[in-house]
């Protein structure tokens, strides 16, 4: 099974509990993907011709533009812009216009790191239903982000049988209920805090919940 060779590199972001462990591991996917594409994989043909078709979103050229490896950027920029001519010059205003659009979409990295996150949120979901220690360890999280909540739904909705289904989505829920829970209630707070009648009492945890909110819905 091809999904689990994420196994380790999830385990041990399971492991941090430190937010979203799926947002740890895409960060570190991620980065990983960004030295790669400038260290020596640049040079290889089939993903230069990636790059070349595929181009960059401005997230992606802002984490690249401050990669450090400047010569390596530069001639994968060049050879994507010398795509770009080639795609938006010629023809009429209407094959520009979406050609201009497709660029504008398109992007290397979001679409390594999608794939990258398919097979991880894959390999979650298997590691959820094979290994008993896992299921532990997944209840442990402090949270699961927005959009990895989303992911991990949909992905147990595809492979898991019912019974691990279930079981998988009231986990994930009760682990981000707690969450949502402990945020209210520190915000709360927080809150009063600012009534004269709570002033002289500790802050508890709530200094700072709105920053820890603003991470969590963002
Ligand atoms: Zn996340
Ligand atoms: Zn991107």
């Amino acid at each position: 099974m091809a999904e689990k060779i994420y196994s380790i590199k999830i385990k041990e972001a399971f492991n941090e509990k430190c937010g979203c462990p799926v947002c740890t591991l895409r960060n570190l996917l991620e980065k990983d993907e960004i030295q790669r594409i400038l260290g020596a994989a640049m040079m290889e043909p089939d993903i230069r011709k990636e790059t070349n078709k595929k181009g960059f979103c401005k997230n992606h050229l802002e984490k690249l533009a401050t990669g450090g490896n400047k010569l390596p950027l530069a001639l994968m920029l060049s050879t994507h812009l010398e795509e770009l001519d080639k795609k938006l010059f010629k023809g009429g205003s209407k094959k520009a216009a979406g050609a201009y659009g497709d660029a504008r979409k398109s992007c290397y990295l979001c679409s390594r790191v999608a794939g990258f996150m398919n097979s991880v949120a894959d390999n979650i979901c298997y590691l959820y239903s094979a290994e008993e220690d896992f299921r532990t360890l997944f209840a442990r999280q402090e949270y699961f982000c927005k959009t990895h909540s989303a992911k991990l739904l949909e992905m147990a909705e595809k492979t898991l049988g019912k019974k691990d289904r279930i079981a998988f989505a009231d986990t994930l829920t009760a682990v981000n209920k707690k969450y949502i829970d402990t945020l209210k209630e520190d915000l709360d707070w927080f809150c009063k805090k600012f009534d004269y009648r709570y002033e002289k009492e500790d802050w508890k945890n709530a200094k700072d919940s709105i920053e820890r909110t603003v991470k969590y819905l963002s």
